[in-house]
């Protein structure tokens, strides 16, 4: 095939995993780099089951949950594979976002090949490699600035920052000798930075690009309710408005806008809001990025307090946040001063808190997708055994069905490919541009599509 092109190694018919390489004569870009969240890693792996950390690739290719690209992994990840290891032959692997799903297998690049990222994304994965067992591996970072133009060899890539529910989120434009191409990232419109999201579509309308490759997340039947992040906080504040006792959140631990959200929500109904020792260190981190008083930074701003479960060690990134920090029994003595965000994982923690009967827990986070998912199912288990009272308030990080059908048309993108879902047929009804991917299949960037085999 001459003349640029597009191959989908991961994202296809699967919510995260996105693996987009473009090859345009020598040049070889590859995007994102990270784990399926649903459904074909969990077909293998469970929380309770993960790949060994000794042959990660190998326990991952074993299952096809990796694809075999030559030049991509680092001699050290293929040992103990069947895949050879050869020279580097990816040029530049750029990261749209810090969501595990995008990220997640940057380990196991060979750590010759530049990773670019935005400023804050770095910063969040430097945090989060800190503060948990996740590891990113060496490489030589590369940082953007947001629409700053990066030539690869051929290849023009221009970072556009978009609305998601991690900041330093992106989408890109590529332009090679022979087409232009959109890859949206992850991303939403009713979010604090909405007016970046309209401008990256605008700008790929304005390119009139060859083919847009846009994550579909919430295609197709999607039940769950949603609101926007002012919905949020105007449930939050209904919540706290005449609550005389201890009141829990519980959110994801990267969503600093909901953080933020659940920070000005707190502060309004005079308590404070009291976090984890990780995201302490998370938001302390990450905060010198964000204008002044947006974010709360424990020991900085006001109305912000550290969480310290009982542990029987505590690591040395830990120790700064320790000190002023709340035991159960503080949070208990005085329950009305506080609103606790509460991670699933650190559950326990009620049994020595003993929140008074009828208490609000605010489920920050997506609802389930099946009645019968487990976790949920241990969730409200625990909460009906303290018997708090259960509210769901959530602004998801991506954009509805509707919404994703009025951006592909608006873009007039030539062909337009929908991946990071499990629906992407639910996209069809935008018009005849729109093309089912097929996962390891190649496609010329310009010029009548059309698929060849072979991975
Ligand atoms: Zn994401």
């Amino acid at each position: 095939m001459s003349g640029p092109t597009v191959r989908f190694l991961g994202g296809v018919r699967e919510i995260g995993g996105n693996k987009i390489l473009i090859e345009d004569g020598p040049d070889r870009v590859l995007f994102d780099f990270g784990p399926s969240f649903s459904p074909r890693v969990e077909e293998f792996y469970r929380d309770y089951l993960q790949p060994r950390s000794t042959s990660k690739a190998k326990d991952l290719l074993e299952f096809d949950l990796l694809p075999r690209v030559p030049g991509l992994y680092s001699k050290e990840a293929l040992s103990d594979s069947d895949l050879e290891y050869t020279e580097p032959q990816v040029h530049a692997l750029f990261v749209s976002h810090a969501h595990a799903d995008h990220a997640g297998y940057l380990e196991l690049v060979d750590p010759s090949i530049p990773i670019h990222v935005g400023e804050g994304t770095r910063a969040l994965l430097g945090a989060i490699e800190t503060s948990t067992r996740m590891k990113y591996g060496t490489h030589p970072w590369k940082v953007f600035a947001d629409r700053a133009p990066i030539r690869v060899g051929g290849i023009e890539v221009v970072p556009f920052p978009v609305d998601h529910s991690i900041p330093f989120a992106y989408g890109f434009l590529v332009r090679t000798g022979g087409g232009t191409l959109a890859y949206s990232g992850d991303f939403r419109h009713h979010g604090p930075r909405a007016a970046d999201t309209h401008a990256f579509f605008d700008a790929v309308a304005h390119e009139g690009v060859d083919a847009l490759l846009i994550e579909g997340t919430r295609a197709g039947p999607d039940p769950r309710r949603n609101l926007s992040e002012e919905g949020v906080r105007r449930g939050v504040d209904r919540v706290l408005a005449d609550e005389r006792g201890l009141a829990f959140a519980c959110t994801y631990p990267r969503d600093l806008d909901r953080l933020a959200t659940l920070y000005a929500g707190a502060v309004a109904a005079d308590r404070e809001l009291v976090v984890s020792v990780r995201t302490a260190h998370l938001l302390t981190q990450i905060a010198p990025r964000f204008p002044r008083g947006t974010l709360p930074i424990p020991g900085t701003s006001p109305g912000v307090r550290v969480y310290a479960r009982k542990k029987l060690t505590t690591q040395l990134w830990e120790r700064p946040y320790l000190d002023g920090a709340l035991s159960a029994t503080d949070v208990r003595a005085d329950g009305a001063r506080f609103l606790l965000s509460l991670e699933l994982s650190h559950f326990a923690e009620l049994i020595d808190l003993r929140p008074p009967k009828g208490s609000p827990f605010i489920h920050s986070m997506s609802e389930p997708f099946s009645e019968d998912d487990v976790d949920a199912h241990v969730m409200h288990n625990w909460l009906k055994h303290f018997g708090l009272t259960f509210h769901q308030m959530h602004a998801s990080g991506h954009a509805s069905g509707p919404e994703l059908l009025e951006i592909i048309r608006a873009t007039g993108a030539a062909t337009v490919y929908p991946i990071h879902t499990i629906h992407p047929e639910a996209l069809e009804a935008a018009g005849p541009s729109v093309r089912l991917p097929e996962l390891g299949s190649t496609y010329p960037l310009a010029h009548r599509p059309g698929p060849r085999r072979g991975r």
